[in-house]
């Protein structure tokens, strides 16, 4: 496992604490996006297709602490966008790590060994570093040659140091499990602390739309990965075993995703960190007024083919806490990767998809206008100063 004892102690306490007091939906992973400008233009991305003046946005140091209070998980993940690009990006980290959170942060790596000084290694703290395979597999999944050769320059520097970096890897359809696994195999010998990994989710956002993985080439694809890796446990793994048995096809699982609940400049969005339908004001609107049966696998066509660790990851680490035997039996025999998969959820009653990105840029792009006619000022020069364009414009 690449997770470290102190942090799987610590997020198993606390999962403990919700089911014994009886709390139905808690947050575990708190997924702070304090910006969507990018200096890469994934074609798998559905992150950065907005307007400049939403691009030029970034949630304040003073939001980003009153996000991780009101929200009280016990796990911090920076993602974006590329969140070395905010500028108050260590004065966020740091403040994170003084309220004992867990903080990863992810980042594309292209400024990452410019700014490491700006960084102390941490118990608290890891790097999370986007590689989507090796040299050929990453470059063509960012668009950009060169990129891979200075995420490997990045993650040695910062090993160097003495941070504890990990990878975050995205799959997609044309993945080859001997190149994927192989893959794991040389980042794991490069001294890398955890791999985390993922199918791509079908954003409607993203460019490339033809790349994206059904539930059913997921499952293969992760078990013809797994078999060459010994059940999976030739790799340190940054998630829970529950959730790489859930992508073998191995378990049944419903997403919880409120067990990552997400916080970005358009507020707390509903109903997770890969759909935007609707931005709640406070944690507590967005535990009690979004409605969660609406969401889910089964329940709407945009979560279909959806397997992405933020939305099932949670679900899995309340499994393990349910059920440790499942856990016990995947770490001495690995996971299962022939024989009969887990029953998956019927598609048959989903809602219809609802498309409502334009109306949410629309909305954020009046609330931008009205603060700057009323001012005077840009709303992006001021975003850091934590002045809100509703508030300054009332
Ligand atoms: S996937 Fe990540 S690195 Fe690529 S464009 Fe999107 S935010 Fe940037
Ligand atoms: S299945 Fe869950 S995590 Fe995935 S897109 Fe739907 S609501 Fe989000």
């Amino acid at each position: 496992m690449g997770i470290p004892f102190h942090q799987t102690a610590r997020i198993g306490a606390y999962v403990l604490k919700q089911h014994i007091t009886g709390r139905k939906k808690y947050p575990l992973v708190l997924m702070l996006e304090p910006l969507f400008r990018c200096n890469l233009a994934c074609a798998g991305c559905g992150k950065i297709d907005y307007p400049d003046k939403i691009l030029n946005q970034r949630v304040s140091v003073a939001d980003a602490m009153k996000a991780i209070d009101e929200c009280g998980a016990p796990v911090i993940s920076i993602a974006g966008g590329e969140p070395l690009l905010h500028k108050e990006m260590p004065e966020i980290v740091r403040g994170a790590i003084a309220k004992k959170k867990f903080v990863t942060l992810c980042t594309n790596a292209l400024l990452m060994e410019k700014k490491l000084d700006q960084y102390k290694p941490s118990p608290y703290f890891n790097w999370s570093v986007h590689l989507d395979g090796d040299e050929t597999m990453h470059d063509k999944s960012v668009c950009q040659k060169g990129v891979y050769d200075k995420a490997v320059s990045a993650i040695k520097a910062a090993k160097a140091k003495g941070f504890r970096v990990n990878i975050n890897t995205t799959l997609f359809n044309d993945a080859d499990p001997e190149k994927a696994a192989n893959f794991f195999d040389v980042v794991t010998a490069m001294g890398i602390d955890g791999i985390t990994v993922s199918p791509g989710y079908a954003y409607e956002r993203a460019p490339d739309q033809q790349h994206f993985l059904n539930r059913s080439k997921t499952k293969e694809l992760f078990r013809g990965i797994f078999a060459r890796g010994k059940g999976g446990k030739a790799w340190p793994w940054f998630q829970s075993p529950l959730f790489l048995d859930f992508l073998a096809g191995n378990q049944t699982y419903e997403c919880t995703p409120w067990g990552n609940p997400t916080f970005t400049v358009f507020g707390w969005q509903k109903p997770c960190y890969l759909l935007g339908e609707g931005y709640a004001q406070s944690f507590k609107e967005l535990m009690e007024e979004t409605e969660w049966k609406k969401y889910g696998v089964g329940n709407y066509e945009k979560c279909a083919d959806c397997m992405v660790h933020c939305g099932f990851e949670a679900t899995a680490v309340r499994d393990a806490v349910k059920a440790p035997w499942k856990m016990l039996t995947l770490g001495l025999k690995g996971i299962r990767t022939e024989g009969k998969m887990a029953p998956d959820i019927s598609l048959a009653n989903q809602r219809p998809a609802d498309f409502m990105f334009s109306r949410h840029v629309q909305n954020k792009m009046e609330e931008i206008d009205a603060f700057e006619k009323k001012t005077g000022k840009s709303f992006s020069k001021v975003a850091n100063d934590r002045v809100k364009p509703m508030e300054a414009a009332e």
